[in-house]
């Protein structure tokens, strides 16, 4: 591992001061992914500035019913508080489906929504990636495409977005807050991440120098009625070939909101707008829940090793809505 300078930032300011003095920083959280890639030279910032000691743990409600969560809250936390289990079940399961204990505990909010893809390629150095090193090539493409993306892929990169709970937060409408030294910005959970293009090494929206402080959870009274879903090759401890963050409400046998994420299939948290479009106002029926995933679905592009997403992919959508439906927790 290079070696690396290191400074402890006891609040935000000190925090951007020293992420603008050094051009080569990162932001430590709970290290869980950066950690790694540094002991690989994947990551080599020349200055490591701490924010595990900054004043943003609490989760509190907001007026009018929603949550705001502080970006240093650690993952098991956060799914054990009960606002969440009430208000967004789906946050929970999400985050309780992801890694290991050890590392939820590990995990903060803001590092989870930044971790890097799990492609294996971008992990072997000995490998071509335009992510690691922009222009190199793509070695994932034609090669074992087994985990990688169906939708919204380039042919530049076609890695995954590894988390559970961004889906869960794409589902929610979630905004993010971010400081930086020009002031504070929000924007849509939705718009923070990026599809690969042609810089797949440009993943977010955020500069450098701009730190999460805090995701917020608007009131959604569908949300109460949601369920996370992972498919992966390994009971736990692994990442998905597809997951499903689904919301729904029903009247008379009618929807009367929906909200549908997809994991595992893209290089950011998947918003199934189209899926939504179709089965709102819709029968809720086994018959509309497949018409909505084939709609969502009809855009993939498989590589291939992963067409079986496709089908996966509808069906555990139709899985998790049914469940919702059958358990009653959709009325
Ligand atoms: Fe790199 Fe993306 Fe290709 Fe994986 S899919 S090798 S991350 S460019």
């Amino acid at each position: 591992m290079k070696s690396f300078a290191y400074v402890s930032a006891p609040d935000v300011a000190t925090a951007l001061d020293a992420i603008t003095e050094h051009p080569h920083a990162k932001f430590l959280g709970g290290g869980t992914n950066l950690v790694d890639l540094m002991r690989v030279g994947i990551e080599a910032p020349d200055t490591v500035v701490d924010i595990t000691g900054l004043p943003l743990t609490a989760v509190a409600e907001l007026p009018g019913g929603g949550v705001r969560i502080g970006a240093l809250v650690r993952n098991s936390v956060l799914a054990a508080h009960p606002l969440i289990r009430a208000r967004y079940p789906v946050l929970s399961q999400a985050l309780l489906a992801g890694a290991s204990g050890q590392l939820r505990n590990m995990a903060t909010v803001g590092g989870n929504l930044l971790q890097r893809t799990r492609c294996m390629y971008f992990y072997d150095r000995a490998a071509a990636c335009n992510k690691r090193t922009p222009g190199s090539g793509c070695d994932a493409i034609g090669g074992f495409t087994r985990s990688h993306a169906i939708l919204g892929a380039s042919e530049h990169c076609i890695a995954t977005h590894p988390s559970d709970m961004a889906v869960a937060l794409a589902a929610l409408d979630a905004e993010v807050e971010i400081h930086s030294p020009r002031g504070i910005l929000r924007i849509p959970l939705l718009d923070l991440h990026r599809l690969p293009g042609g810089t797949p090494h440009i993943e977010t929206v955020l500069a450098a120098d701009e730190l999460i402080t805090a995701v917020d959870l608007p009131p959604a009274p569908v949300a109460a009625h949601s369920r996370y879903r992972k498919v992966r090759d390994r009971a736990s401890y692994a990442f998905a070939l597809v997951s499903v963050a689904a919301a729904l409400t029903t009247e008379k046998g009618t929807v009367t909101g929906i909200r549908l994420a997809l994991g595992g299939v893209a290089a950011k948290p998947w918003r199934a707008f189209e899926a939504e479009r179709v089965l709102l106002g819709a029968p809720a029926t086994e018959e509309s829940f497949r018409r909505a995933a084939e709609a969502e679905l009809a855009a993939a592009t498989p590589q291939s090793e992963n067409a079986f997403k496709i089908e996966l992919a509808q069906r555990t959508i139709v899985a998790t809505l049914r469940q919702l439906l059958t358990d009653g927790s959709a009325q």
